[in-house]
């Protein structure tokens, strides 16, 4: 169904019309397969059709009553062969409204289980969809307008398809059913005046609510503005706090509160309006109809009982009438939210699999890039020609200044981007060319910022695979090194780690990155900054571990310390999207150029930490931190180990 309903997405079209949603949603009201559900609409509309018949019924009843009473009936004293008193015909007054009420409400819970079926599936279908679209688009939305659309549109589908089936069509099947009672009881002055007021009411309303959707829709642009704006300042509690203020997210969420505050009490004014236009087209069609009815019974034409029927009958087509504007409201109302949903379904996911594509077979797991191009916005080239090769089980790092590029290069590895030109392959076949399930099922990431979902520990680990044991989900956490962290923890495992993870600092979080990698055993490894936020003891251990994990799997890392890379197979220092220099560390080292450059000036840093740390446990002050933002004690000493190092 997704494919039938993601036809095209052309951002400056125009809204779609009714009938254009109607068509939109109908094969999720009427979904192929299930019969049962077939059955209930049918259903539904003969109940409605049968409602409403008996509520005309019911002023009939009423009129039989009154002239039975009054004692100037004819017809009324025998129904269908039958005599009957004005008791009698209360009884079936009361009797005809106990059986519309039944007709309503069976049609009303027969259609609850349609409606629900359809909000299921078409929010599952957006939701679905909407981790299918490209990270371009979700960098570009905002996540709590994503999710306000999702809840609007869910909300819209019930009143669309509740508002329409339950109230807009048997209000337009007890309209007609009226007209015709209203010429054949009476004549077709009567038809006429309260075709008329009908139709003089509806276009009052439709187009008064008209004005009124685009103060509402403004009204809902300022409420999910305002939103965004709580939700966006609460994500960023902390960044808050570092900057003290608090005052400047108050007055930034205030001015959204004030956009909605103008355009809500618009929206109430507005209304006033609207309902008191509509209460005096009424009382003109009433009063019109009632006064032909006394002039009738003045000629003789009518009875009293007339006159009572025409009066319940016009009461009764108040409810309907009244309902029209907020049915119309409704309607189009959840036409935009509904519209806003489709949309989203419309928008193509960036990138897609080609037609055909096939799962991507890992032979060895050899990466290959070459001649890579690329940028995010047209105009600013991100890769200028980035070509390299990793063989399988080899190590390939990549360094350099911060905004070179590095991540964008994993980034492209995923294929949550494509290169503008240039080709990358995985044992020789192009990532274009594979599925992104298969892809991303053969590459292991962990990502320089690590988010969690907010829920336990332990599902966080077995994010990595589903159906790992209790057993395996430990030996993970055991060789990222925070098994000890857990078991101190109260709850172990079964520990909440809050929003984002934030209830973690971030070498756990990069930890519970490393474990859920460990535990998905790709045989391609992408190892961006993984160690970054780990003090440099730490740093240590869960190099060990990722060394014996990235054993004969192909692995690329990402860093900013040297110090992480030097057992690569081959290093490429990348400056500004273009491979400066490459080879390994030794080599790299004796050829003292910007490598070299770099490590010098790493390890000059390193050299300070360590006087500082010294002077200071010499004057048994408590340890600084280093620049890392690890406790100086951890960090080790410039040695002679890496004096070899330095020389290869
Ligand atoms: P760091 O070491 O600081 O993580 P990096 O070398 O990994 O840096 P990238 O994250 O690859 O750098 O970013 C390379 C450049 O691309 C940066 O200048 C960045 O501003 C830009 N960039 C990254 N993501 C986007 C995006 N989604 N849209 C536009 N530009 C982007």
């Amino acid at each position: 169904m997704l494919q039938h309903i993601s036809k095209s997405a052309d951002p400056g079209k125009p809204r779609a019309s009714f009938s254009g949603t109607w068509r939109k949603l109908w094969p999720y009201l009427w979904p192929s397969g299930r019969r049962d559900l077939e059955w209930r609409v049918l259903a539904t509309f003969a109940l409605l059709v049968l409602a409403k018949i008996v509520t005309v019924a019911v002023p009939y009843s009423f009129k039989w009553a009154t002239d039975a009473l009054i004692g100037h009936g004819h017809t009324p004293h025998r129904l269908f062969g039958v005599v009957a008193g004005p008791l009698a015909l209360t009884l079936l007054y009361g009797a005809l409204r106990i059986a519309m009420a039944a007709f309503t409400q069976a049609r009303d819970a027969l259609f609850a289980a349609v409606a629900m079926h359809a909000v299921r599936r078409l929010a599952n279908d957006v939701f679905v969809h909407l981790h299918l679209l490209s990270l371009r688009f979700h960098l570009q939305r905002k996540i709590g307008g994503l999710t306000r659309v999702l809840e609007r549109g869910r909300n819209a589908i019930e009143t669309f398809v509740r508002t329409a089936v339950l109230v807009a069509v048997p209000t337009a099947v007890e309209f007609a059913l009226i007209l015709a009672v209203l010429f054949f009881q009476f004549d077709w002055r009567y038809t006429l005046a309260v075709a008329a007021m009908i139709l003089a009411y509806t276009a009052f309303t439709f187009s008064a609510t008209n004005w009124r959707i685009g103060i509402r829709r403004s009204m809902n642009e300022s409420d999910s503005d305002a939103n965004t704006k709580a939700l966006d300042s609460l994500l960023n509690y902390e960044t808050v706090k570092y900057f003290g203020a608090e005052g400047r997210e108050g007055q930034r969420y205030d001015r959204s509160m004030a956009r909605y505050e103008a355009t809500s009490i618009s929206s109430y004014t507005s209304l006033t309006f609207l309902n008191f236009g509509q209460a005096v087209i009424f009382t003109l069609g009433l009063t019109a109809v009632m006064a032909m009815s006394i002039v009738g019974i003045k000629a003789g034409r009518n009875t009293v009982g007339d006159f009572v029927l025409v009066n319940a009958m016009m009461v009764q087509l108040y409810q309907p009438l009244n309902f029209l504007g907020m049915v119309y409201r409704d309607i189009r109302q959840a036409k935009i939210d509904l519209e806003m949903m489709f949309d989203i379904l419309a928008e193509h996911p960036e990138i897609a699999d080609k037609p055909g594509a096939k799962p991507l077979r890992v032979a060895g797991g050899h990466l290959r890039f070459d001649n890579v191009f690329f940028h995010y916005e047209p105009g600013r080239e991100i890769l200028k020609g980035v070509s390299f090769d990793v063989p399988p089980g080899k190590t390939l790092a990549i360094v350099g200044p911060s905004g070179a590029g590095k991540s964008t290069i994993s980034r492209l590895i995923f294929r949550f981007y494509e290169p503008s030109s240039g080709h990358i392959t995985i044992d020789a076949q192009d990532l274009d060319d594979v599925t992104q399930n298969s892809l991303r099922a053969a590459i292991g990431m962990v990502p320089q910022d690590t988010v969690l979902f907010n829920d336990t520990i332990g599902y966080n680990i077995r994010y990595g695979r589903a159906d790992a044991t209790e057993a395996e989900v430990k030996e993970a956490a055991r060789l990222a090194h925070i098994d000890r962290f857990i078991e101190s923890v109260p709850g172990g495992y079964k520990a909440q780690v809050g929003e984002r993870g934030l209830k973690l600092s971030g070498g756990e979080k990069q930890r519970v990155a490393i474990a859920r990698t460990i535990l998905k055993a790709p045989p391609i490894l992408v190892l961006d900054e993984a160690t970054s936020a780990l003090d440099t003891f730490t740093e240590r251990e869960i190099q060990e571990a990722l060394d014996r994990v990235s054993k004969g799997r192909t692995t690329l890392v990402i860093a900013h310390r040297l110090s992480t890379v030097v057992n690569a197979d081959e290093i490429l220092v990348l400056d500004k999207g273009e491979i400066v220099e490459r080879g390994a560390h030794g080599a790299l080292l004796a050829r003292g150029g910007v490598y070299a450059a770099m490590w010098n000036r790493q390890n000059e840093v390193r050299r300070a930490e360590e006087i500082l740390r010294r002077a200071a446990q010499a004057e048994g002050a408590s340890p600084r931190p280093t620049l890392d933002g690890a406790a100086a004690e951890d960090a080790p000493a410039y040695s002679e180990e890496d004096a070899d190092i330095a020389l290869g």
